[in-house]
């Protein structure tokens, strides 16, 4: 029987219940992390966790758990359900309160920890890239709530997503206030010109992704200049490669931009070698479940 562990104890997850006074529900008000396991492997699992207390941390949250405990239990989690290669959701979220919107009338967080199965996007699109466009939605502003806070909030990124599959597209980008790019609904953005690979820095309103993080260590390893920067719609319509990053959805190229073909219309040769280290090293920076 599939399970989930919330608040101490696992339940089936056809049973899995919180509180429809739960902040979490009402406000939107916590925080969550999507992490995989590939081959009985949680990858980077110590990231995830270090990401999530700095999140929760920002917003003075106490999570009823040590780190040590989360990643037991998170462990834990994967092995009830025998899962092998897994996504798992973890969410914190400020507990039952009552119904104004004080955090400190809630009695304790509320943990939930799922694991199951994902498929973001088809496998088509990662053979021969995505397409899409420039939401007209501006990422949240750093000076509202800061994108690097991976938080219950996401109507943002949701109206960002609605806007692009109305459209017909799978995903798209997002600028900030500013108009610079900072990256898509769920995914960091990087493109490659003349031979140097570019991402925006945190600080433009970007999630500091782990995905993100292990690409540039992939580019370090490979001997491919790397630069975080600040850049355009311009730079990326003329960029040679563009690609997303994300737990979810790993890497994936993208060939088209707001109907500008990028590079030759095909994922380019720098995404492909970064793709392909990407799969070789996801088992080896892990926390083993078994
Ligand atoms: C989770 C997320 C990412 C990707 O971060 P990873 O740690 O690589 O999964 C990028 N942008 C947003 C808005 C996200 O929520």
């Amino acid at each position: 029987m599939p399970v989930v562990y919330l608040n101490g104890e696992f339940v089936d997850r056809e049973k899995a219940a919180i509180s429809v006074f739960d902040h979490g529900f009402l406000y939107g008000d916590g925080v969550f992390e999507g992490i995989r396991t590939y081959d009985g492997v949680i990858f980077k699992l110590d990231d995830h966790l270090k990401r999530l207390y700095n999140m929760a941390k920002a917003l003075l949250l106490d999570i009823p758990l040590s780190k040590e405990e989360m990643a037991e239990k998170i462990c834990e989690t994967v092995r009830r359900n025998n899962l092998k290669d897994a996504y798992i959701r973890l969410v914190v979220s400020r507990g039952k309160g009552d119904l104004g919107l004080d955090p400190y009338k809630c009695s304790k967080p509320t943990v939930v920890i799922i694991a199951d199965e994902i498929s973001l996007y088809p496998e088509e699109m990662y053979q021969n890239g995505l397409k899409i466009i420039t939401s007209t939605y501006r990422r949240n502003s750093i000076q509202t709530l800061d994108p690097q806070i991976k938080s219950l909030n996401y109507l943002n990124n949701i109206l960002a997503k609605i806007e692009a599959v109305k459209a017909g597209y799978p995903e798209a980008l997002l600028l900030n206030l500013e108009g610079y790019v900072v990256e898509c609904t769920g995914d960091n953005v990087f493109i490659v010109s003349d031979g140097v690979l570019y991402t925006p820095p945190s600080a433009a309103g970007a999630l500091g992704g782990i995905t993100r993080a292990t690409v540039i260590d992939i580019a370090k390893k490979l001997g491919i200049p790397f630069e975080e920067k600040y850049f355009t719609l311009f730079n990326v319509y003329t960029a040679d490669e563009c690609f997303l990053t994300g737990t979810a959805a790993e890497a994936i190229p993208v060939t088209e931009v707001d109907n500008r073909v990028i590079g030759n219309g095909k994922p380019g040769e720098i995404t492909k070698k970064i793709i392909e280290e990407f799969k070789k090293v996801r088992t080896l920076y892990g926390t083993k479940v078994y």
